[in-house]
């Protein structure tokens, strides 16, 4: 999606050769122009299948879960990362292992929503280590669901999630990839481009 590379170009910030902060219209301040464009490019790749529902994990895939449910014309459901009180019901739920934040937490979705009849999209803001989606993955399969795709906005492909989710079978898209990136370089597979010289390193 060459609107959305040139976004990372221009206000991307690669705070490491393997964190990029795309804070400014993605996953803190949300551009929902861009939002739902990435909901329709979701359709465009996704939409000749008959899927049910799209799943995603709280807090940064929730905005393009949605944009592609709008999309597709179907709900989305996002996994919760802490069980809350008004989740009493049963529940599927799976272990996550957080590189970035270096911790283990465990996801969740009620029983309720997701079940044998489901055929389900899974969309996540970035495909680093493929750790949250394998446990998306587990949720899916926990509940009988049919699993019919996993779309990325943005995928770090010099990293191993790609590679895990398809020894699994697993189809995967992703909107812009990323071969490889330093502060002040980023370069697209299919695409090799230089980014805006990094003004600030804050966290990510
Ligand atoms: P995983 O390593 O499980 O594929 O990535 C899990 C989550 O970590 C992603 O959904 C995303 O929220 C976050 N993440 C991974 N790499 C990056 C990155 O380079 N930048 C940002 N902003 N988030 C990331």
């Amino acid at each position: 999606m060459k609107q959305l590379q040139e976004r990372i170009r221009q206000e991307g910030l690669i705070l490491s050769d393997t964190v990029l902060k795309v804070d400014s219209f993605l996953n803190h301040q949300v551009d929902t122009e861009l939002a739902l464009q990435i909901g329709q490019e979701f359709k465009a790749i996704f939409g000749h299948q008959p899927i049910t529902k799209v799943l995603t994990i709280e807090a940064s895939g929730i905005q393009f879960a949605m944009a592609a449910g709008i999309a597709l014309g179907v709900p989305f459901i996002y996994a919760k990362k802490k069980k809350a009180v008004t989740l009493a019901e049963a529940v599927y739920s799976a272990p996550v292992h957080s590189f970035t934040r270096q911790e283990d937490y465990l996801i969740s979705i009620s029983q309720k929503y997701l079940g044998p009849e489901d055929k389900v999209l899974i969309v996540d803001d970035f495909l680093a280590t493929g750790a949250a989606l394998v446990g998306l993955v587990d949720i899916v399969k926990q509940a009988g669901a049919e699993l019919l795709g996993v779309g990325c906005v943005i995928e770090k492909s010099f990293q191993e999630g790609r590679s895990l989710l398809e020894s699994q079978g697993i189809s995967v898209h992703s909107l812009a990839r990323i071969a490889s990136m330093s502060p002040g370089e980023i370069h697209f597979i299919e695409n090799s481009q230089t980014l805006e010289p990094v003004k600030e390193s804050a966290g990510c």
